[in-house]
């Protein structure tokens, strides 16, 4: 029989599916986006906006090749950095103006070369740059979250073939963000215990949905995903910012995520996939209603293969279905 499950976070139910799909019987067309005129490969530099910062070898220019990773402004921002918030009412409706943040992390200075396939050290110096962006970005009083996302494969949601990712500075909490806070804080108020300690203790236990475990972080599908083959890196040290992760730990996050990632694309056969960071939203401006955070939650990376479009059922109703369940999902990324 199938089965329904509830995810202990956001108290949703999703159905697992006892006849799990293997990797191969998803048939994701590959549609990379054919980019003859990419304006993020090096030897463009001049053509961008001028760079945020990036890593260089050193002795070489800003806005000039020689760099590993670069950030720029977005070309076409939604949200943009000068003004105030200009929070009012218009009835009884809210609004306010976009004030915030986009960048792009440029990950490769070649535009057919993926960070995985670099080495670890590659996917080092782009987690060194999500640090210090975080970073730079939460010491304006007027950003609430910080959001960093890749979108990979038109499939995706990406715009530019190029690999990339985002960087995402926004005036307010965003939703999905907001409900994991509101399940962590919950949690915590009648257990006292981080609720992803717990559940990282639970997969420790029972081993089931673990792909991979380094010293310090532990990659595993959880109980109750969204999406087939979706999982989690959850670092094992209880912190709820990721910009407070140490050189140590970046170097094993680096390795744990080019290795887990290019298990995925080979046994999915390439597959769009988004993976996005939750971390603590900036602290500052609310400071009694999160009084909690640095207790009850806890920053992760969750991955999602996108290989199948979503229904009706899924977008008016929020219950999913996993064609793959999670324990085979864990298996078949485990035993590559
Ligand atoms: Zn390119
Ligand atoms: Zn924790
Ligand atoms: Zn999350």
């Amino acid at each position: 029989m199938h089965e329904l499950r509830k995810d202990p976070l956001l108290g949703r139910w999703v159905a697992v599916l006892s006849d799990s799909k293997a990797p191969g019987e998803y048939s994701v067309p590959s549609e990379d986006i054919e980019e003859l005129n990419c304006m993020l490969c090096s030897g463009r530099e001049k053509e961008t906006p001028p760079e945020i910062t990036a890593i260089r070898r050193e002795g070489t220019q800003p806005n000039t090749p020689g760099w590993w990773a670069r950030v720029i402004p977005s070309f076409k921002p939604i949200l943009q950095i000068e003004g105030d918030l200009g929070r009012r009412g218009v009835g009884m409706y809210d609004r306010m103006n976009s004030i915030g943040a986009n960048e792009i992390l440029i990950e490769t200075p070649e535009h057919n070369k993926k960070p995985e396939d670099m080495g670890f050290e590659q996917m080092v110096r782009i987690l060194t740059i999500y640090k210090n962006r975080i970073a730079d970005l939460e010491r304006d009083s007027r950003m609430r979250y910080i959001f960093i996302y890749k979108d990979s494969g038109k499939g995706a949601g990406a715009v530019y073939s190029h690999p990339h990712s985002q960087i995402v500075a926004t005036p307010v909490i965003p939703k999905r963000v907001k409900e994991e806070l509101d399940g962590t804080k919950q949690y915590y108020s009648y257990k006292e215990r981080c609720i992803f300690c717990d559940m990282m203790r639970e997969e420790l236990r029972s081993g089931d949905r673990i792909i991979f475990e380094t010293r310090n972080f532990v990659a595993f599908c959880p109980y109750a995903p969204t999406f087939p083959f979706e999982f989690w890196i959850m670092p094992k040290r209880h912190s709820c910012t990721f910009q407070d992760i140490s050189r140590d730990e970046i170097d094993d996050l680096g390795l744990m995520l080019s290795s887990v990632i290019k298990n995925m694309r080979l046994i999915l056969k390439e597959p769009p996939y988004n993976y996005v960071i939750h971390t603590a939203p900036n602290r500052i401006p609310r400071r009694n209603y999160w009084h909690t955070l640095g207790e009850d939650f806890h920053w992760h990376i969750e991955i999602i293969p996108r290989l199948a479009r979503t229904s009706g059922l899924e977008l008016g109703s929020g219950f999913y279905v996993l064609t793959t369940s999670p324990e085979d999902a864990a298996k078949y990324l485990r035993e590559v």
